[in-house]
């Protein structure tokens, strides 16, 4: 893996010291001299992580780590503190300044390229997500997820322990803001997450009953267990289980004795990254959505019908089962415009789908095509049952005008409907609209308000 290192320290021996040992193992590495020169080159290309000294004349590192996790643009760039300090009250100082880890001077080869690997790939998901979430803002299709700098509020956490007094400790500790709930055996464990929503789980890697870390790899496959970010606590020292914690993708850890406030911190900070990532998919989910629906509506949208037209018809053949597709048209719409005005077409166009809607099935699909024209594909459908369905709702267009929420309050308007089915062999989408279409030009030119299926 490969990635960009910002090394920021004020004496330069340390920075190349640094450098030599990154660049061996291929990153890039980019340098700053003081916490303003971090600042500015943060800004100029975010890097994928920075390993930050803390005592710099002038702004400390604990500032600069504020500032680049107050600011949206580079809140997600993970920070590194690298310092000669070791004791838990700095770290604990480090992370409630927002640093995603500590690596204490002179700093260890084996440690450094695990936690940098670790928090980078870690990155990596989250930028993909963040990619994908700005595309949808920059079609206008959703806001942007809120920054990772807000405040995280309690979490839902499993602690997986079979020690009772360990057990007890992290209950305590976290209690007061945290909602905590534990489980001894490796098929409980398994079992609360599959049917837990958690927002973190705890998993020591000091258990007598099982092995934590296989665990860990099981909890990662599992659907509901991928997201969920995983702190291990292993014992000081066990650098390999650490190496290999960090390997499998946990997402942070702590080292026994365990610190209280370390403790606390670091919770909060897997917290507010998980609220993130989630806002993140969820926005993605979102825009994904709307790619497919018609705004005006809420019916799926042209491009959506068109894509799936085609597998419909794959599933009609190779299951010889009938198909019908119908097409729709609001008689002499543009007069309902020009009497009314746009917003009130807007209206009763709304109104059309949701009696489209409401007088169609399940499994089949209504899409709004274009201007005041819709269509609906029904699956397993013969040519009269779909005539059926299509003369109801043209009688009750007609009969019952649609209401609007001003004057006049409601409008009669009629409908045209077109039916074509799906004949087999080499028959394609574009085919079947066509002549769903040709039947619809004829119920028009016969005088409208009408059902025409495709004679073929
Ligand atoms: P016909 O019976 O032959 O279908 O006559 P028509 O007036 O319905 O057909 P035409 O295709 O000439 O006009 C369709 C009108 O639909 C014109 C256009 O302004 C209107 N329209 C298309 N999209 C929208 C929309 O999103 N909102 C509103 N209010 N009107 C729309
Ligand atoms: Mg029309
Ligand atoms: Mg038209």
């Amino acid at each position: 893996m490969t990635a960009r290192v910002l090394v920021v320290d004020d004496i330069l021996s340390n920075v190349k010291l640094l450098e030599a040992k990154l660049s061996a193992e291929y990153f890039e590495v980019i340098t700053a001299f003081n916490g303003l020169e971090c600042l500015a080159k943060m800004d100029q290309g975010a890097p994928d992580i920075v390993l930050l000294d803390v005592m710099m004349p002038g702004m400390d590192g604990f500032e600069v780590c504020r500032r680049i996790k107050s600011n949206p643009k580079t809140a997600h760039v993970p920070v590194v503190m690298v310092t000669a300090l070791d004791q838990p009250s700095d770290r604990v100082a480090g992370l409630d300044a927002g640093a995603d880890d500590f690596l204490t001077k002179p700093v260890d080869d084996s440690a450094l390229f695990a936690r940098v690997r670790s928090l980078v790939r870690l990155k990596m998901m989250t930028d993909e997500l963040r990619m994908r979430e700005s595309t949808g803002q920059g079609m206008g299709l959703i806001d942007p997820a809120e920054t990772l700098t807000e405040n995280a509020q309690a979490g839902r956490i499993l602690v997986i322990e079979d020690r009772a007094e360990s057990v007890a400790w992290f209950s305590n500790a976290l209690a007061p803001g945290h909602q905590v709930s534990s489980a001894d055996t490796f098929e409980e464990a398994l079992v609360r997450v599959k049917g837990g929503d958690f927002d973190l789980i705890i998993v020591s890697l000091g258990m007598r009953g099982f092995d934590g870390l296989r665990l860990c790899s099981q909890l990662r496959s599992l659907p509901e267990g991928r997201h969920v970010p995983i702190l291990v606590v292993v014992s000081d020292g066990d650098r390999r289980k650490l190496t290999q914690a960090l390997e499998m993708g946990v997402n942070d850890y702590l080292t026994r004795p365990v610190d209280k406030n370390e403790l606390v911190a670091r919770v909060r900070t897997q917290l507010r990254k998980k609220r993130y990532a989630d806002r993140l998919r969820h926005n993605v989910q979102l825009s994904l959505e709307m790619a497919i629906t018609d705004q005006l509506t809420g019916l799926h949208n042209r491009r959506y019908m068109s894509r799936h037209l085609d597998t419909l018809l794959i599933d009609a053949k190779r299951s010889s089962r009938p198909l019908a597709f119908v097409i729709m048209d609001i008689d002499f719409f543009k007069q309902v415009n020009d009497t009314y005005g746009h917003d009130i077409g807007d209206e009763v166009l709304k109104e059309f789908a949701g009696r489209i809607a409401s007088n169609t099935r399940g499994i089949d699909l209504a899409c709004r095509y274009g201007g005041e024209e819709f269509v609906v594909a029904m699956p397993d459908t013969d040519i009269a049952f779909a005539t059926n369905i299509a003369e109801r709702l043209r009688q009750s267009i007609e009969t019952t005008p649609v209401q609007i929420s001003r004057a006049p309050g409601q409008i009669s308007i009629t409908i045209s409907i077109g039916i074509a089915r799906c004949e087999g062999g080499d028959d394609s989408a574009e085919k079947l609209l066509h002549r769903a279409d040709q039947a619809l030009y004829r119920a028009k030119r016969s005088g409208r308000n009408k059902v025409v299926a495709d004679a073929a």
